[in-house]
């Protein structure tokens, strides 16, 4: 059997090899989990250009330095993490013994185990980070796994495909290619762990699918990442780094800015300074290279569809750059969105693409209002100077991670968990968080050799004074 796998009749077999792979070897010690991330990130190392070039093609147009930013360098820095940390995570953790066993010389530990094989079923827009900054944690945690890539980046999946295939020993790591027709099967086996990155519809799938046999998930989803600016923002300088954080990925990036709510006295400022940062660091559109590509038909028209709707509206929308452009490409300027009515298709679908809702308000709580009536978001932002502002924000909305005066920065820290809440999820990775999501966390006990029970007058047939001295010791 090869790690590549050529159709999914193969996987029932590939897991049931995996299973008794795993059966045989028993702890999966430091240095094995280390071999296979290392593994992957030699993989990296020495075909980072390839992969950055299939990205490019496949999005009709990826900047290859920010393939290398997003997906190598965001994978390395998660494989990186796991393989110099896994150490500190592995080892049991003593847990006090309850009394009187404790006396007696009872012990207790908590023993982090591989669960066995996961499943991972990546995205398109980060087309490798969102398939092994999740290995990087399933295999510190000492599992074995099995990839399906998104089939809308197929160059990509199908290099990433051939040089697994090349590598990797199908016991410990294998792939498969393919679309819905893969991903419904593959969400279907008995994994000891599935782990989806996408849409919060497909999530639902998934879940469902994954139910049948009790394997647990973690869910990665989307969502609308709200922004909130404060009354006392510096409103020139968040509109600069929104303006940066849209521009990454052509919008197409989970945690990308999605709304923006701003005091309606510092409406002008906001739109004015956005519109001049994204222009200055996209001018053109046509044929712009650093400019990412929407990346097929479908998701264009969807794009494009959000607004033509709110125009027909009479909805306000301004363009950055504000230059002419060639619509038969699929690159954009960026679309700024005021105030749309909450039927529009943009304020109830997430936007995934260049174009960001901005909302007026003028009072905060209405907006923290707002937010807790649509779904929990994977990413929310407050910019702002007001420590009580940014309390009340933080303390009465969820989501998955917060940046403060910044936005995407969050999900670059490794040594943080990085997941949903609610609609955007359930689960994380990345860092200790990520390893306890792919661990069994066994609960041993070892007892003492002395047992008093007996001697206690604990055991049955209880003595007559049994239930008094059971009452004597209910308190609060
Ligand atoms: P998608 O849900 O369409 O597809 C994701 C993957 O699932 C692909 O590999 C696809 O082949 C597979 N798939 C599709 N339908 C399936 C089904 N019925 N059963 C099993 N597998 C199926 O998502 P997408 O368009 O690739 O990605 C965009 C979405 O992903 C956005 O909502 C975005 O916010 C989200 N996302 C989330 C994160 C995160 O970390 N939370 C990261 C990136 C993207």
């Amino acid at each position: 059997m090869r790690a590549h796998l050529q159709s999914i009749d193969e996987l029932p077999t590939l897991l049931a090899a995996q299973r008794r792979a795993f059966d045989q070897q028993g702890p999966v010690s430091a240095e094995q989990r280390r071999g296979r991330i290392q593994q992957v990130i030699d993989l990296l190392v020495e075909h980072h250009q390839q992969l950055a070039e299939a990205m490019d093609a496949d999005f009709g147009g990826r900047h290859p330095g920010f393939g290398l930013m997003n997906d190598v360098l965001g994978s390395l820095g998660s494989l990186k993490h796991a393989r110099d940390h896994l150490h500190e995570w592995m080892p049991n953790e003593p847990r006090q013994v309850f009394a009187p066993y404790d006396q007696l010389g009872a012990q207790g530990w908590v023993q982090y185990q591989p669960k066995g094989s996961v499943g991972i079923i990546g995205t398109w827009n980060a087309p490798l980070f969102t398939l092994l900054s999740p290995l990087a944690c399933a295999f510190a945690a000492g599992n074995r796994a099995v990839l399906k890539p998104s089939e809308i980046v197929p160059r990509t999946a199908e290099l990433l495909a051939q040089l697994v295939g090349q590598r990797f020993d199908p016991l410990e790591l294998a792939i498969i290619t393919g679309g819905v027709e893969v991903g419904q099967p593959f969400a279907s086996q008995p994994f000891n762990h599935l782990v989806f990155t996408g849409s919060t519809e497909v999530g639902r799938d998934i879940m469902r699918r994954a139910a049948e046999n009790l394997v647990p998930v973690t869910l990665e989803l989307g969502g609308k990442s709200p922004v909130v600016i404060g009354q006392n923002a510096d409103v020139a300088e968040a509109a600069r780094r929104l303006a940066i954080a849209k521009g990454m990925n052509g919008g197409q990036l989970c945690i990308s800015p999605d709304r923006v709510f701003v005091p309606v006295a510092l409406r002008e400022q906001f739109l004015r300074q956005f519109a001049e940062t994204y222009s200055g660091l996209y001018p053109s559109v046509t044929d712009n290279p650093n400019q990412v590509c929407v990346v097929n038909e479908r998701h264009l028209q969807r794009l494009d569809g959000y607004l033509q709707e709110v125009r027909e509206m009479g909805v306000e929308v301004l363009q950055c750059p504000d230059v002419p452009f060639d619509a038969s490409q699929r690159r954009r300027p960026l679309s700024l969105v005021v105030n749309p009515p909450l039927t529009s298709r943009i304020m109830r679908e997430e936007i995934f693409g260049p174009a960001l809702v901005v909302l007026t308000y003028s009072d905060i709580r209405h907006v923290v209002e707002e937010i807790n009536q649509g779904e929990r978001p994977l990413a929310l932002y407050y910019f702002g100077q007001d420590q009580a502002e940014q309390d009340h924000v933080l303390g009465h909305t969820l989501s998955g991670g917060v940046t403060i005066n910044d936005a995407l920065m969050h999900a670059a820290m490794e040594n943080a968990p990085f997941g949903g809440i609610g609609a955007s999820g359930m689960g994380r990775y990345h860092g200790r968080e990520g390893f306890l999501e792919f661990s069994h966390a066994r609960t041993v006990f070892q007892a003492a050799a002395v047992d008093p029970r007996a001697e206690w007058g604990m055991l049955p047939p209880y003595h007559e004074g049994f239930t008094a001295v059971m009452q004597s010791q209910i308190s609060r």
